[in-house]
């Protein structure tokens, strides 16, 4: 039921805009294509009511505006059509079809005679200018549109007298004044919402020492890379990084030199591997590396590159370089469809191997152990 609910939805969403794919630091974007697309089919909905009313006599409009309502009618369902599935584009969009309900507008002025409401338009406008093509555009269009009235009343066939003309015009301000400031806030609003998204889901996802990505979020990065892996049959290699003695470390000089200490191995380990690597702090004093496309001898390799790496490092604590060392286990892909935690457990096993055999160095996961 509930998939058959979400099922419509879909269907309904996909009707009314096309396919969209906004990322999600992109909700502001979303939300005036969004207003674009509904915007354009009340244009439509709108404009062939009134149509269908002068065609059974409910309505009488003079036969040029019929036209331009026509007009109007095509090239709003011919954008609504244009603007599904782009929505890169749709800002262009967007200003094409201002231009567009602009020209109908003006045309509705001069030819709905002795109608007082044929100004409404020029109203209903200013909200759509400003969520769509911004503050500038709108303040444009605002005082644009209350110059053109001012100005062009005396050539309209019937004229507002100077009362209603006044009346317009502080109303056209008073909107435009309203969405100018409701508009700077609103955007400023999405900013800062999109701001604290970014800072919170990167609180959630990486380690505050190192800045690493976490457990969580290193193994949900693994199992899709190695999806990716086993789709294209590549090999792919796991790092299972532990320092040697930490514990002695800290106790010898505090836990602030151990942070430290934690600090400078995270910038060594991540200087030596690959941009496409992905690098987890998995524990305390544990990281794990994922290597796409690397078999068992390219990880070795690595690994001992940070296993040397590291013991160079010598970082300063107190007013000495202290020597670091680090066991490494590793290992590869094993063509079995296994996932994540099948295989740190194998590197797991190796590094443990590693300590066995004295630590400060790399060991890989055979059957045999
Ligand atoms: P081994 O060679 O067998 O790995 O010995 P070890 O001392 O490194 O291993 P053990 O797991 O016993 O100790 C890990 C230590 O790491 C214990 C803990 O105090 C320290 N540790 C864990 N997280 C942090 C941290 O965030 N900062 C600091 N400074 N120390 C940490
Ligand atoms: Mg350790
Ligand atoms: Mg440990």
């Amino acid at each position: 039921m509930q998939i058959e609910k979400e099922l419509n939805m879909l269907s309904m969403r996909q009707i009314l805009y096309g396919k969209i794919n906004f990322i999600e630091g992109e909700e502001y974007r979303a939300f005036q294509f969004r207003f674009l697309n509904i915007l354009m089919l009340a244009g439509v909905v709108v404009t062939s009511l009134l149509l269908v009313g002068v065609a059974i006599g409910a309505n009488t409009i003079d036969p040029l505006h019929v036209v331009s309502m026509s007009i109007f009618l095509a090239l709003s369902l011919s954008l609504w059509l244009a603007l599904r599935g782009r929505p890169q584009r749709f800002l262009q969009l967007a200003w094409v079809y201002e231009c567009v309900c602009m020209c109908e507008y003006i045309s509705a002025l001069y030819m709905v005679s002795a109608d007082e409401l044929r100004v409404i338009w020029f109203f209903t406008n200013i909200p759509g200018v400003y969520i769509l093509l911004g503050q500038r555009a709108g303040l444009s269009i605002t005082l644009g549109t209350m110059l053109g009235l001012a100005l062009g009343n005396a050539y309209l066939p019937q004229p507002y007298s100077i009362n209603a003309m006044a009346t317009l015009l502080v109303a056209l301000f008073y909107l435009g004044t309203f969405f100018h400031v409701y508009g700077a806030r609103s955007i400023s609003y999405f900013v800062r919402m999109r701001e604290s998204n970014q800072r919170l889901r990167h609180l959630a996802t990486h380690d505050p020492l190192t800045d690493l990505l976490n457990a969580g979020a290193y193994y949900a990065s693994c199992d899709q890379l190695i999806h990716l892996a086993q789709r294209n049959h590549q090999n792919f290699s796991v790092l299972f990084v532990d320092l040697d003695h930490f514990k002695k470390i800290n106790d010898t000089y505090g836990h602030e030199a151990g942070d430290h200490v934690l600090k400078s191995v995270t910038k060594t380990i991540v200087g030596v591997v690959r941009h496409s690597d992905a690098v987890g702090r998995i524990g305390g004093e544990e990281f794990s590396v994922f290597l796409p496309d690397t078999d068992l001898a390219g990880a070795l390799k690595l690994a001992e590159l940070i296993r040397h790496a590291v013991e160079n490092l010598m970082p300063v604590v107190g007013n000495q370089g202290i020597r670091i060392t680090t066991s490494i286990g590793v290992a590869t892909s094993n063509q079995t469809g296994e996932n994540m935690a099948a295989i740190q457990r194998r590197a797991d096993q190796a590094m443990y191997d590693a300590k066995q055999l004295g630590r400060n160095r790399v060991s890989c996961f055979t059957v045999d152990g």
